[in-house]
């Protein structure tokens, strides 16, 4: 490792759903390291908190780091490291620090320094600084915060943030059972890593102060600060689990291609610039500056995520979409029998599909009418589109024209005949397709109808229509009994 080469990490604690915004502090930090050969991204897993973690949320991380690219494949990776693995290092930093003088014993309780400062929102008074407390039962470690100040954190996108000592306590660093806080084995962990710059969520900069005395007081140099601005939902709330869909799975199982997250992810507070937005990783990474960060909150507009996603889709080359519609097609996530499935039938709809979803899970809905016995029907468009006057009619004139055996059994032809139908109807193709994509899809909406009818083949066409036909003639002879009798 060279004097300057960059060491950032990442160091999510696995208690729950891994989510959008670990997402987005994973990829800046790997941009940056993947900007130089010798840069390094280290994952570290926070799992000191045993009451919260789960084995699967580390896995959790693991696979979805990858997803986005993020792995021990690429050499810029590094761990994971086990904060659990490294207690003992915490233990002897804490009573190097004890021993050195800068920490001191207390075993003041909270009610006790409530009641002294008479304000619970007055932090600790300093009761135990001077009086030489040695370890024992009840009794936590603090850090004494050095007098003068005020200490001044660096931010790489916040700039200079000034933190007046008055206005930081002895901090806790290890508890009375002897095992470290947050900010202490964060710290211990990020020298022993030999991290130089830190980058992470906004909800750390008041841990910053003391994590950069901690650094100081155990001789570093503390690394480069950036923290990332909050990410928010339309309403300009704070992304919360409870009330957005922060997880990436989420994102990931519904069909977001990782390359189209992992670019919206990117804009996220940053942007490569000139108005460009879609742009692969390959491109954007060397673009990527932490400075450029901008502070103020970033919206997680998951609309625009699903056009972004739409157009990746898109970009997809024929064979490579279905591909990536596999995982879609399996007999747990589609309603057809799993011996109905058709490759062939799948690869001639599949580019029709790809020009209109925007995520893969879509895929399904769109051509399920392929390989169901029935299509299923949304009943809202089977009663817009089965009008009286409409429904029946066109059903039973396309299933007549349909029925001449020299039609030509092509989408161009079917487009012809069917305007052909419905003029004699007097109506525009738009409202006389509706009856018949109804009928043979059983929604108003899907792929273009001529391709569809063409793929389906004339017989099911024409079984469908003529169901069809008499469900609508059954509804209409219900109607009728319903008002005679009423
Ligand atoms: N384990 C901390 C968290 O998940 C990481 C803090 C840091 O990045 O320093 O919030």
């Amino acid at each position: 490792m060279s004097e300057t080469s960059i060491r950032v990490r990442f160091a999510p604690s696995p208690t729950g759903m891994f989510h959008v915004g670990g997402a987005r502090s994973a990829l800046f930090n790997w941009a940056l390291a993947q900007q130089t050969p010798e840069g390094r991204f280290v994952l570290r897993i926070e799992d000191t908190d045993a009451a919260r973690n789960k084995p699967e949320w580390t896995e959790g991380i693991i696979s979805a780091l990858a997803w986005l690219g993020i792995s021990e494949a690429d050499p810029h990776f590094e761990g994971p490291y086990f904060q659990s693995a490294y207690a003992d290092k915490h233990k002897e930093t804490a009573e190097r620090l004890y021993s050195g003088g800068k920490a001191y014993y207390c075993d003041c309780t909270r009610e006790q320094v409530q009641e002294r400062r008479g304000n619970p929102h007055l932090g600790y008074d300093g009761f135990c600084r001077d009086r030489g407390l040695e370890p024992g039962a009840g009794r936590a470690l603090r850090f004494r915060v050095p007098g003068g100040g005020p200490t001044v954190v660096d931010d790489k996108i916040r700039g200079r943030v000034e933190f007046d000592h008055d206005n930081i306590e002895d901090f806790v660093i290890a508890r009375a059972d002897g095992s470290p806080l947050f900010v202490l084995a964060n710290v211990v962990d990020d020298v022993e890593m030999g991290v130089n710059e830190v980058i992470r969520g906004e909800e750390h900069l008041s841990n910053t102060p003391k994590q950069q005395l901690l650094w100081e007081a155990l001789g570093h140099t503390p690394p480069v600060w950036a923290h990332l601005p909050v990410i928010v939902n339309e309403k300009r709330q704070k992304l919360s689990k409870r009330r957005d869909k922060v997880a990436l799975e989420s994102y990931q199982d519904e069909g977001y291609l990782p390359e189209a997250m992992v670019n919206y992810l990117m804009l996220l507070g940053w942007a490569p610039g000139e108005d460009r937005e879609i742009m692969p990783w390959e491109q954007m990474q060397p673009l990527f500056d932490i400075s450029d960060v901008n502070s103020s909150s970033a919206f997680f507009d998951e609309k625009k995520l699903r056009a972004f996603n739409g157009e990746y889709i898109r970009a997809l080359d024929a064979d490579e979409f279905v591909e990536r519609c596999r995982p879609y097609l399996a007999p747990d996530r589609t309603p057809w029998p799993a011996d109905a499935f058709d490759e062939k039938a799948f690869r001639a709809v599949a580019p029709l599909a790809q020009s209109r979803i925007a995520v893969l899970s879509e895929i399904v809905p769109n051509v399920d009418f392929l390989f169901l016995d029935e299509p299923v029907f949304d009943e809202k468009s089977w009663n817009k589109a089965m009008k009286p006057g409409v429904g029946e009619e066109m059903l039973s004139a396309a299933l007549e024209r349909f029925s001449d055996p020299g039609q030509v059994w092509e989408a161009e032809a079917l487009k012809t005949a069917l305007e052909e139908v419905g003029q004699a109807q007097g109506l525009k193709l738009g409202k006389a397709q509706a009856p018949v994509r109804v009928a043979v899809t059983g929604r108003t909406v899907g792929l273009p109808l001529f391709e569809s009818l063409e793929l389906l083949g004339r017989d099911r066409v024409r079984a469908r229509l003529k169901a069809a036909l008499e469900r609508v003639r059954a509804e209409q002879e219900r109607e009728q009994a319903d008002a005679s009798a009423g």
